[in-house]
């Protein structure tokens, strides 16, 4: 077995155009938003790939949910359907604000939130949802449109996996009344950490402008509050980083996609393992993580868990999917806090989300980003992983 670690680029990438830019920010003498000129420029050409009027850019993607339920005006007690497989802070803004994230089952093939089970766990409470364009494959965004319609609610897309993904040739972020992203260390674009906020709408843009820079507008010289924020700002330097990744998302998603195809293509073929499925409507799917289901039957018995130490030995970056959001302790003691006068409207009963969570495994995104021939070793590695368990056994 040959190991991988020097097959694929590491990440993030550092070039000369970055270093650049941030000696500029660093030599301008301008290292906040207000009075520099990098956090406005990104945001311009951001708000540009995705094809969005504004872009806010902000201190992290939690952050960026949070400026936009607060800016869309949810209050406690209001209902937000939330995917129940995702990364938990898409569910932590919405307990923040006193108000109580809904759990909702994924599709078992996209692992995106089901659009069925949405409609069904809409209360008179609803206001709105946040659905996950998971591991860069897009929600279907028509038929959650048509609920958010008929119901009167919002759609805030969670993009954090998304940069420059793809429905139907829409960009993601900017379908919903707003779209959010992340800029941490391991995700698409960073700057180690980071956030943006895309929005087609002028009143919720100014609103969560004023969110994010503790209530005071643009140009503000009298100490003005209008509202009750925060400093969600993001930083010059930030933004010197962050520019020059924007010219080459195009061509690493390309890339990712390419080798995606390559390495669908092997391991379908493997027993016990199941990749997440793309549908024809994605246009464009990002691949953050490649995931697959595990069946340990298949590997001897061997635990997903060590399955994936396995992989990491051989300098592949598996890791364990997320624990589905209400399985956490946090989740649990907020359920606990809320009650018996409470009832989720599916009481919690999300088997396909707890199967993903249980079952899957994914690869971090720079194992795409080397050639063809690296992403033929991940699954190479498996098949010998495979082969080794089952010979143990006889
Ligand atoms: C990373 C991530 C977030 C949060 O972004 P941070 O910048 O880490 O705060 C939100 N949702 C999802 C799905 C994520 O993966």
């Amino acid at each position: 077995m040959s190991n991988l670690t020097e097959r694929f680029p590491s990440w993030p990438m550092a070039d000369e155009n970055q270093e650049k830019e941030l000696l500029e920010a660093l030599r301008s003498n301008q290292w906040w938003r207000m009075s520099g000129t990098k956090v406005k420029e990104f945001e311009r050409v951001f708000a540009q790939m995705h094809h969005a009027k504004h872009t806010l850019a902000v201190t992290n993607g939690t952050h960026a949910i949070k400026l936009a339920l607060h800016s869309l005006g949810v209050k406690p007690g209001d209902e937000v359907i939330v995917p129940a497989f995702t990364f938990i802070s898409t569910a932590l803004p919405v307990i923040s604000l006193g108000a109580i994230p809904v759990p909702v089952d994924v599709d078992p093939g996209t692992f995106c939130l089901d659009p069925v089970k949405v409609r069904e766990a809409v209360t008179p409470r609803t206001v709105g949802m946040i659905p996950v364009h998971m591991a860069g494959h897009l929600c279907d965004m028509d038929q959650l449109q048509q609920i958010a319609d008929e119901f009167h609610l919002f759609i805030i897309e969670d993009a954090c996996h998304a940069h420059g993904g793809e429905w139907k040739g829409k960009r993601a972020g900017s379908m919903g009344d707003a779209g959010v992203f992340s800029f941490q260390q391991f995700k698409l674009m960073t700057a180690g950490e980071g956030g943006a906020l895309i929005t087609n709408a002028q009143d919720l843009y100014d609103q969560a402008f004023l969110y994010h820079n503790v209530g005071r507008p643009v140009g503000d010289k009298k100490y003005q509050h209008l509202v009750e924020g925060s400093n969600y700002r993001i930083s010059e330097f930030q933004a010197a980083v962050l520019l020059p990744q924007t010219a080459r998302l195009a061509e690493q998603n390309k890339r990712r996609e390419y080798n995606a195809q390559v390495l669908d293509a092997e391991m379908k073929e493997i027993d016990g393992i199941i990749p997440q499925i793309r549908q024809e409507e994605c246009t464009i799917h990002t691949h953050y993580m490649y995931m697959f289901y595990y069946n340990p039957v298949e590997f001897g018995g061997i635990t997903r868990e060590r399955f994936v130490e396995m992989l990491n030995e051989q300098g592949i970056p598996a890791y364990i999917a997320y624990t589905q959001i209400h399985d956490t302790p946090i989740f649990k003691q907020f359920v606990a806090d809320l009650g018996d006068n409470y009832a989720f409207p599916n009481q919690l009963h999300c088997p396909v989300s707890k199967k993903i969570a249980e079952e899957v495994i994914w690869i971090h995104h720079r194992a795409l980003l080397g050639d063809a021939e690296s992403v033929k070793g991940i699954a190479q590695t498996v098949r010998e992983l495979q082969a080794s368990t089952k010979a143990k056994l006889v």
